[in-house]
């Protein structure tokens, strides 16, 4: 038997394929998408969405490490797995044994790989990082020849692909920066007339890309956030008036009950530190949910959680285990109630980008803290 715990995760499947669905229509057929799986699928599991995805039509695949990869060959996913991290000189065997695409912006990695590859007697294609902007991954626009004759001249390896990454396609602000990347990463493909020579595909939006600058899918695109139902910048509206076709339905959803209900006098301190102290007759449910199960200690006496298809205010410091709620003003609340910490309860709805809010982060955190410390079960 499984453990079973008072607080669960679901996630809707049927959501992310549908997600997935809608982005193929607003980038159009001819574009291929690289649905992002990394990290657990940001929470959502990494096994059950690829393979959730593949039977929507999904084809390639991208992963932060080779492990991740090697899971998802041995679970028996079919199609492209690219390793958006690359990978290093003890991974040459898993990639070769799993048939995974790296991304590669090394020398010495790219060399031992083509090694590897001539001695097992194979090819490996390989998809090349280039750095347009973001500071982070890549070789830089001047490199980018000499990495590539290097690839065209080296045996067991091909170039099936470049990519780069944009720092700040989310940001209103930064639109022209974005554009200048853009141009700056279509030069670099076109310069090299390396797409007609060997079919290589351009890519660089993620889900803030492919939103927002339509001219970016190029010949692929790789959403993540959006694959799992938000918009990148907590802004559907601005997202709806760029890519009106794109409908997005949160996947995840994160549940506990109610454990306990006490009846108490005003006056009354709460958990520890008693930061929160009763100032009527109060009703008070103990959840038993806390941060070790990713329901962040910060969240204390700021969140808020759906009972009985209605909001009720975290009181007093989240415990480890933990965490009361105020529900004087919800008299039916019953012990073994449903509790909503994520997703939707009646007419009410919490989202990620809310909890993100009062957490000071984002959503693509708050999904994969949820999932990834609680049991996940999928519907
Ligand atoms: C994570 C990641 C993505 C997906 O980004 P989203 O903002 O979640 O759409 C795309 N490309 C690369 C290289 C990434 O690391």
């Amino acid at each position: 038997m499984k453990p079973r715990s008072f607080n669960r995760v679901e996630i809707d499947t049927g959501a992310l394929q549908a997600n997935f669905q809608s982005i193929q229509q607003t980038v159009g057929q001819q574009v291929r998408i690289m649905a992002v799986v990394k990290s657990d699928a940001y929470g959502h599991g990494l096994v059950e969405c690829a393979q959730a995805i593949y039977r929507a039509g999904g084809r390639t695949f991208g992963v932060a490490e080779v492990w991740e990869g090697a899971a998802l060959r041995r679970a028996g996913l079919q199609g492209e797995i690219v390793v958006l991290l690359g990978g290093d000189s003890e991974s040459y065997g898993e990639i070769i044994k799993y048939s995974l695409t790296p991304v590669v912006f090394d020398i010495d990695f790219i060399t031992g790989l083509s090694h590897e590859a001539v001695r097992k007697n194979t090819e490996v294609g390989v998809h090349l990082k280039v750095d347009v902007g973001m500071g982070r991954l890549g070789v830089l626009p001047h490199q980018v020849e000499s990495h590539v004759s290097l690839l065209k001249r080296l045996p067991g390896i091909s170039l099936s692909g470049v990519l780069s990454h944009f720092p700040a396609a989310d940001e209103t602000g930064a639109v022209g920066t974005t554009q200048e990347q853009l141009a700056l990463f279509r030069n670099v493909v076109t310069q090299l007339n390396i797409k007609e020579a060997e079919a290589v595909v351009a890519h660089i939006a993620n889900s803030a890309g492919l939103i927002n600058f339509p001219g970016s899918h190029l010949d692929m695109v790789r959403p993540g956030i959006s694959l799992y139902g938000y918009y990148p910048d907590a802004s559907p509206a601005r997202a709806q008036a760029s890519a009106p076709a794109l409908h997005l339905q949160p996947v995840m959803g994160f549940k506990t009950r109610v454990l306990q209900i006490k009846e108490l006098d005003a006056g009354c301190g709460i958990s520890y530190g008693h930061t929160f102290v009763t100032r009527r007759k109060s009703r008070i449910a103990v959840l038993p949910v806390g941060y070790a199960d990713g329901y962040l200690r910060k969240l204390s006496n700021r969140a808020e959680v759906l009972i009985d298809g209605r909001r009720a205010p975290v009181c007093g410091r989240v415990c480890m285990n933990a965490t009361m709620v105020d529900i004087t003003d919800l008299p039916r609340v019953l012990v073994g109630d449903e509790v909503v910490l994520l997703g939707r309860q009646g007419d009410e709805n919490i989202t990620a980008d809310e909890i993100a809010g009062w957490l000071e982060s984002i959503s693509y955190e708050v999904l994969c803290l949820f999932g990834s410390f609680n049991e996940r079960v999928y519907v």
